[in-house]
């Protein structure tokens, strides 16, 4: 390096030792596009597949090997590949599904709504056709499946924000009678609560962004799959789209992974009890919480989760069911956050009617059940008596302003 000029060094000097001699106790970020070889006949051997090896970033990077591998596992899956975000994920098990023009491909009517609209615009441009139905009646998803003959069959394993729960048996057996792929989006149900490929899946899609990451500093997806063969369709879908995952934060959400567990076991106890409380409270006319599902949904609950949990989200229905009044609720929280997002270690709370379901006419989400007066809390890991208080708290400056409003009116009507 001495006998280099300074203009040199600036550029070398430093960079490309060897690896250490320990093995590092956490996965290092490989903050690299390209890796270097002696020989360039090395990196023909690793792009011809024949040593293992990382050569491009796009085509695979160490951190974000190790995601993969870490997915692969938790999901139970033969391999997975990490994208960018949950909806590159979703993108490209889509196209693993080898849809051409014509292909049909059967939805959930619950699904997220960016999902349906990768399906009507990008998919739909292309000539794809997507046909929703009720995935939690299983007799109507049949007979959808054999009059429509899709190539896929799109779900979420607990929908947003409305918690209904799929069978993933029940569709996956659908799916085969057709000869489709399912795909199933375990991203508000995590490993944790279902391992959806154990059930009959052939993809699992997550939103890394929520709660595999679970600290709201890292967006990123990935698909889980169960059969060798979809290797290259999937890798297709990554190198050729290209919506890769960075290492920053492909280590950010496998540090999250490693966490998972003990997160969910706390949320999934703090929404548990959260949700037996807030039935109790006059404000309050429904709250949505899968322990309390009878019936069909009882039962998918207990053919697609294996624990003794029902998960971290509680939706419920505030009496006065308007549009001011959710506003005024959230506005009035002082520890609950008013976070876009769901699955962090904070609580977050969202008015779906004017965020996830934005794009919906009001017709369409009055038609599925989301009201103005709906609201989704995402349960955090602070401690449950702290949420409570301050949902009570916002839920008597709501019922103060009503009340103040209601004597203005009584004021006026007789002074008239
Ligand atoms: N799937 C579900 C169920 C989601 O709720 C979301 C986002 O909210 C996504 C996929 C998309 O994930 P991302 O925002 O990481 O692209």
């Amino acid at each position: 390096m001495a006998d280099l000029s300074i203009a040199t060094q600036f550029v070398h000097a430093g960079e490309r030792r060897n690896a250490p001699a320990g093995v590092p106790a956490s996965t290092p970020i490989y903050a690299s596009s390209s890796f270097i070889y002696e020989q360039v006949e090395d990196i023909d051997r690793i792009v011809d597949g024949e040593t293992s090896g990382f050569v491009y970033s796009r085509y695979g990077n160490p951190t974000v090997a190790a995601f993969e591998e870490a997915m692969a596992a938790i999901e139970n899956g033969k391999f997975a590949f990490a994208y960018g975000s949950g909806m590159a994920a979703i993108h490209a098990a889509l196209l693993a599904c080898e849809l051409t023009s014509g292909s049909v491909v059967l939805a959930s009517k619950d699904l997220y709504g960016s999902t349906f609209e990768l399906l009507y615009t990008v998919f739909g441009a292309f000539g794809v056709k997507t046909v929703a139905e009720d995935f939690t009646d299983i007799a109507a998803l049949r007979a959808k499946a054999f009059e429509v003959k899709p190539a896929a069959l799109i779900c979420e394993t607990l929908s947003n924000p409305l918690l209904k729960i799929c069978d993933i048996e029940e569709c996956s057996a659908v799916a085969r009678e057709v000869g489709a792929k399912l795909i199933v989006d375990n991203t508000f149900a995590t490993p944790y609560l279902c391992r959806p490929l154990d059930l009959g899946a052939d993809f699992v899609v997550h939103s890394a962004t929520k709660y595999l990451g679970g600290h709201a500093d890292a967006t990123g997806g990935v698909v889980i799959a169960k059969e060798e063969f979809d290797k290259p369709a999937l890798l297709g879908a990554l190198t050729l789209a290209g919506g890769v995952l960075s290492p920053w934060e492909a280590h950010s959400i496998l540090r999250g992974i490693k966490t998972l567990g003990l997160r969910m076991e706390k949320q999934c106890s703090n929404a548990e009890r959260l949700a037996a409380q807030l039935q109790k409270l006059p404000q309050i006319q429904d709250v949505i919480y899968p322990k309390f599902f009878e019936g069909e949904q009882g039962k998918a609950l207990d053919a697609a989760f294996h624990g003794s949990d029902f998960g971290a989200i509680v939706t419920i229905r505030l009496r006065e069911d308007t549009r001011e009044t959710s506003y005024r609720f959230l506005n009035a929280l002082n520890l609950c956050t008013r976070a876009a997002s769901v699955g962090d270690l904070f609580t977050g709370i969202v008015h779906p009617a004017t965020a996830t379901h934005r794009e919906l006419s009001p017709a369409k989400r009055a038609a599925i059940g989301i009201t103005e007066g709906l609201i989704r809390i995402s349960v955090g890991i602070e401690d449950v008596n702290d949420i409570l208080a301050d949902i009570e708290q916002a839920l008597r400056v709501v019922e103060d302003f009503s009340r103040g409003l209601t004597q203005i009116e009584e004021v006026r009507a007789a002074a008239a």
